[in-house]
């Protein structure tokens, strides 16, 4: 049966698990670590790095290191979230060619879909070590709070890293999906997912027969850990202001340094109850002295710092409960996901709304990934009795007269879904008809997010209102849009991809995947290459330090003169395949290397 991943691909962190004999499991990269952080860098060699590497760089070549991708993947340069990470990311965000927006690095300008590619593609490198053969098939997981063009873009991140991703589930489904699956209970369950940039919460019935099906949904893509770090930003930077009248915002490399020790004191607060924030020599003063920042920093001030972040998320659950119809003591459990659960005041926060602990034995940074995975297997093998039926989070319209929004397919409605509706021209010969897509829910169609807009053509000239064209609008299982168009006059049918405007064009996507698929093939090779050169490297050291006790062992004898001239030659085509940096010639060359060095092993040996 052919192996499907599951990848949790956060937004500081992510992480890829597969199943195996009917049980999840994560894969820890080559460092170890089951997690990868969603970083990737460019050095100034114009070397790519992505994960633990590129986060270690960051402090020092924090422009040109991406973290938090996915605040801004499927958004519009004009957005008020991109505007906010423009004034808070170190790297250069810039005007995209669709309305979309792009990060500068270095001299190169990517798509949000390629930065996003670069940690799906290393999360695939790390399922490929593990398992020993190439993956191809994905299941990536989303916020459920995505919206078409989010999704999209996760999509064709998907197809940039090589990946057919056969399915996109919502995170907060996937968790539910690891909680339950192989339980055979029936039980209402809450999903309460907190992120390092998103927040979701679900509610969802799981039957006993394996059905888990989402009853509502609801969540901000922009509110996560992120927020909680930028609040302790805002106070150390307020706090060295008046101390020492200097804007540490100035400095990218004291921003950088900041976040960092922000991010540190939030997680250390979750264990203890102070913690002292310590950046030595974080910047000049106007008078060229060193100045130092050194403040303490209570849980208590944390939890004042943050109150409204996570009343926020309070108030998202109670929307939550009253369009799934249901009161609190309804949800028979309530799962913790994402990163900054672990923090006191979240836990108690939701404890004190449900009225109940949350549920122990759920890995917050694992249940999520693992989640996937079994999605990914029960897509493929229909031993694995599970049914998913996941809901739209946002109400897909229309805009009519008036500019406002006719809703079509409304908020929580089980997907995959389809509606159809007519339409009639309303002047005499008009032989087209513009529709314009949105999802939201705000009664005026521009305040809701702009999916695309089309033009049917090719209609009959006629009086008004004696032509109709019937079109179909669908949303598919990974909650992705598309459009088809019946004229019913002709019968003539239009098949209509909703692009959304901060899309990639299928001749860009198709560029990105052929850049990305060298880099993989190139990257394959000097990783391979590296590894053997270093394997080479020792064994040859090895057998050199042999040479003179061999040669002293076998003197006089022919067969010995043979094994030390043939030991030479293979010594020196190792070296010339290795200045070659030919990977293949290398990785074969190191077994004849080794059976040399056994063979002077063994030499040695019985001389002595
Ligand atoms: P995730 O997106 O689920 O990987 O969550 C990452 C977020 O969780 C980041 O904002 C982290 O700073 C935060 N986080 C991780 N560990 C802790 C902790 N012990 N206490 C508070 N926040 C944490």
């Amino acid at each position: 049966m052919e192996k499907v991943i599951g990848i949790d691909l956060g937004t500081f962190n992510s992480c890829v698990a597969v199943l195996e004999n009917q049980t999840p499991v994560v894969i820890a990269n080559r460092g170890g670590y089951k997690v990868t952080p969603s970083m990737v860098a460019i050095t100034e060699a114009g070397k790519r790095l992505v994960g633990h590497i590129a986060k270690r760089q960051a402090v020092t070549n924090a422009e040109n290191t991406v973290y938090a991708a996915k605040r801004l993947i499927g958004r519009k340069f004009d957005s008020a979230q991109v505007k906010n990470s423009m004034a808070t990311c170190p790297y250069r965000i810039v005007d995209g060619p669709h309305d979309d927006c792009r990060i500068q690095l270095r001299d190169k300008v990517y798509s949000i879909p390629e930065i996003s590619a670069m940690v799906l593609q290393e999360m695939k490198v790390i399922s490929e070590d593990y398992l020993g053969h190439e993956i191809q098939k994905a299941v990536v997981t989303v916020p459920a709070y995505f919206n078409d063009g989010q999704r999209q873009a996760t999509k064709d991140a998907g197809a940039i890293a090589g990946l057919d991703v056969i399915r996109i589930i919502n995170e907060p489904t996937a968790a539910a999906l690891a909680y339950g699956f192989g339980k055979q209970i029936d039980r209402t369950v809450a999903v309460y997912d907190l992120g390092g940039g998103t927040f979701d919460i679900s509610i969802l019935e799981i039957s006993s027969e394996g059905v888990f099906k989402v009853i509502s949904t609801a969540g901000d893509t922009f509110l996560g850990g992120e927020d909680f770090d930028q609040r302790i930003i805002d106070w150390l930077v307020q706090g060295f202001k008046e101390e020492h009248s200097t804007d540490l915002r100035q400095d990218r490399m004291a921003l950088q340094r900041l976040k960092d020790a922000a991010e540190k004191a939030k997680c250390e607060l979750s264990g203890v109850t102070e913690t002292e924030v310590n950046l030595p020599f974080i910047i000049s003063s106007t008078r060229n002295e060193a100045l130092h920042l050194q403040r303490l920093l209570t849980r208590a001030q944390l939890e004042e710092l943050t109150d409204d972040l996570v009343a926020r998320t309070v108030q998202i659950c109670e929307m939550t409960l009253e369009e799934a119809g249901l009161d609190k003591d309804e949800i028979e459990d309530v799962i913790m996901v994402g990163g900054m659960t672990r923090m006191p005041r979240v836990q108690a926060a939701v404890s004190e709304f449900f009225e109940r602990e949350p549920c122990k034995g759920v890995h917050p940074d694992e249940v999520v990934g693992l989640g996937a995975a079994i999605q990914g297997s029960a897509l493929v093998d229909d031993s694995i009795d599970m049914v998913l039926l996941d809901v739209t989070p946002h109400t897909l319209g229309i805009m009519v007269v008036g500019e406002y929004f006719e809703e079509l397919i409304p908020q929580n409605s089980t997907v995959p879904t389809s509606r159809s509706k007519e339409f009639t021209t309303v002047k005499d010969n008009q032989t087209a008809v513009k529709i314009i897509v949105f999802q939201g829910e705000s009664r005026r169609a521009k305040e809701n997010e702009l999916l695309g807009e089309f033009i049917l053509t090719g209609l009959r000239r006629a009086p008004a209102g004696e032509v109709t064209v019937d079109v179909t609008f669908e949303i598919n299982a990974d909650g992705i849009v598309s459009v088809f168009a019946k004229d019913l006059d002709t019968g003539k049918e239009q098949s209509i991809t909703v692009t959304a405007s901060s899309g990639l064009t299928e001749d860009e996507l198709d560029q990105m995947v052929e850049e990305a698929r060298e880099f993989a093939v190139a990257r394959r090779t000097d990783e391979g290459m590296e590894e053997a050169k270093q394997q080479a490297e020792t064994l040859i050291a090895e057998i050199e330090k042999l040479f003179p006790e061999v040669e002293q062992v076998v003197a006089g004898s022919d067969f010995g003169r043979d094994a030390i001239t043939k030991a030479r030659s293979v010594v020196d085509a190792t070296r010339e395949l290795m200045e070659r940096g030919d990977a293949a010639g290398l990785k074969e060359q190191i077994d004849a290397l080794s059976r040399t060095h056994r063979m002077f092993k063994g030499v040695v040996g019985k001389a002595g």
